[in-house]
This record gives C-alpha cells, sequence and structure tokens, in this order.
C-alpha cells in the first residue's frame, strides 16, 4: 500500500471552497480531502468518491495547494484494500462454518452408526462401518457441494 501521513500539513485546507465550483463532477475537494485526513474510510463524505475522474481540475486552484488529485488516488486505493479484506475475512468466515458443519454431520454419523450397533448386538462390525462410511460420504458430498458455493461466491 501507499504511505500516507495523515501529520500536520505544510498548508492546511482554510475552507476558501474554490475548489468545489470546478469539480466537473460535482464532488466537493474540500470534504473529501478533509474525510481523508481523518482516515476514516467509512467517511459518508467519501462515498461519492469514486466518481472522481481525478482529472486534477481541483488541485492548481487550491491557495494552499494541496496536493487533492493524489489524496484522492490514495483513498481509492485504501478503499479497495480494505474491501478485498473483508472480503477475504468474509470468504474465510464462510469455510470455517462450513467445516464446523461438516464435522458436527461426520459426529452425528458416527454416534448414528454406533447406536445402530448397539441396538443390534448381532449385526456385523462390517456393517457398523459400512453404515459410518455411508454416512460420512454423504457428509463429503455436501462438503464438497458446500465449497463449490462458497469458492463460487468468493
Ligand atoms: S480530480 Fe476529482 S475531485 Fe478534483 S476536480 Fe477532478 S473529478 Fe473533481
Ligand atoms: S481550494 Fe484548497 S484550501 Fe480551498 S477549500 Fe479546496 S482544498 Fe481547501
Amino acid at each position: 500500500m501507499t504511505e500516507y501521513s495523515a501529520g500536520p500539513l505544510v498548508h492546511a485546507c482554510t475552507q476558501c471552497g474554490a475548489c468545489e465550483p470546478v469539480c466537473p463532477a460535482l464532488l466537493s475537494p474540500m470534504r473529501l480531502h478533509a474525510a481523508i485526513r481523518r482516515l476514516d474510510w467509512a467517511d459518508p463524505d467519501l462515498v461519492g468518491l469514486s466518481a472522481c475522474t481525478e482529472c486534477g481540475d481541483c488541485t492548481p486552484v487550491c491557495p494552499s495547494a494541496i496536493g487533492l488529485v493524489a489524496d484522492f488516488r490514495y483513498a481509492k486505493a485504501e478503499i479497495a484494500w480494505q474491501r478485498e479484506l473483508l472480503a477475504r475475512a468474509d470468504a474465510a468466515r464462510r469455510r470455517f462454518l462450513a467445516r464446523r458443519q461438516r464435522l458436527a454431520e461426520a459426529a452425528e454419523a458416527r454416534n448414528r452408526a454406533l447406536a445402530a450397533k448397539s441396538e443390534n448386538p448381532t449385526a456385523s462390525a462390517d456393517a457398523a462401518v459400512d453404515l459410518l462410511q455411508a454416512a460420512l460420504a454423504r457428509a463429503r458430498t455436501k462438503h464438497l457441494a458446500k465449497k463449490a458455493e462458497v469458492d463460487g461466491g468468493a
């Protein structure tokens, strides 16, 4: 990621508003800049940032010589990165939940097989194993289907 310092500005925004009428996307570069300085990527003032074409019209009119376009490029990259991290975390969470469900189903199948065997002691061990393997195969099929669904939605 691009390094960005939110330290003191050489020239702070005076909120003169000179950057606003020149924006062809009808954005408020002043408000975008203020939100970026706060490093709050959920700031509602940043909602319109994606409409910024990076034309650069706002930068030369700023009497404080603030690098507005550089700010906007940085913020776009940062927001995209934050979204990517959220998407990865969500995919990991869904994989975890799917695995937990698969393990629970396998445990339940094992318990059912053991219960069936204890109810019918004359049944052969092979029959119990067959029952267990069939249950595990069903759990595996479910898992693969779930994984394909998760991978497809990631
Ligand atoms: S760089 Fe973005 S915010 Fe600045 S004038 Fe162009 S579109 Fe508007
Ligand atoms: S032109 Fe510069 S100083 Fe004036 S409001 Fe815009 S960013 Fe702030």
